[in-house]
């Protein structure tokens, strides 16, 4: 992968940026997403933020190695403090962590989303994090994509603000991804399925406890609601 060719990942996760954007991509190892997007003129301007020095330093020299300090701004900052007022940012992209740090990351500097018209998400992990996160604060899902790469299954959501609520199997499963129903989804819960059922069986041959038996009703209930929808 390089800022020229994308993963099969981020290259969705571009797909979804505004065509004139100003994106801020958080926690950008490489920039390869920012760099992307600017060389194959689909945005106007870029900031990549990273937390880590190494990854920044990393970012600082594709950017630079690609020209592109005219339109991108690196910074080593801690979340949405990589973005300023000034930026007038208006889609973030965070790729590549779990669901709890990225709602974490967007939980934490509320202030920072004044402007921002759409959010590209893409958890690895715990996408239900942040379908929580999003209708506690007034945004809502417009679009969701899910796709296989090197055996992995990756999830990403687009938020635009807007109320709604979701029932508990379109938090754990997701509206769209629910509804379109592809061969990947069908692969993953198929996958999680098979999984709640090894520790179900490892649960069941422990001694049981109150906690014990809540996870084992917890565990029924979930490969319940995932089996009527499949
Ligand atoms: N976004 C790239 C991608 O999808 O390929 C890089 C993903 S990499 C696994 C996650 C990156 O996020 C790391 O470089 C890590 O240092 C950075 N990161 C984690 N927490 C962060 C935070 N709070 N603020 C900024 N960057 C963060």
């Amino acid at each position: 992968m390089n800022a020229q060719k994308l993963s099969k990942r981020l290259e969705k996760v571009a797909s979804f940026v505004p065509r004139n954007a100003i994106v801020a991509d958080i926690g950008s190892d490489h920039a390869y997403l920012p760099c992307y997007l600017v060389l194959n003129n689909l945005v106007t301007g870029a900031i990549a933020g990273e937390v880590v020095k190494g990854p920044y330093e990393s970012a600082c020299h594709e950017v630079q190695q690609e020209g592109l300090q005219k339109q991108i701004t690196v910074r080593l900052a801690n979340g949405l403090q990589a973005i300023e007022k000034e930026d007038h940012v208006t889609a973030i992209t965070i790729a590549g962590m779990g669901g709890p740090l990225i709602s974490s990351i967007l939980e934490k500097d509320p202030e920072r989303l004044t402007g921002v018209e759409r959010l590209i998400l893409q958890p690895n992990i715990h996408a239900i994090a942040i379908r929580e996160w999003a209708i506690q604060h007034n945004w809502k899902i417009i679009d969701e994509a899910i796709l296989k790469e090197d055996d992995k299954i990756y999830e990403v959501l687009v938020l635009e603000l807007g109320k709604e609520s979701l029932t508990e199997s379109q938090l754990l499963l997701g509206p769209v991804l629910m509804q379109q129903q592809n061969d990947v989804f069908k692969e993953k819960w198929n996958r999680e399925i098979t999984q709640w059922q090894h520790v179900l069986k490892a649960l069941e041959k422990a001694e049981q406890s109150d906690e014990i038996i809540k996870k084992v009703e917890e565990l029924h209930h979930r490969i319940e609601m995932v089996k009527e929808v499949l």
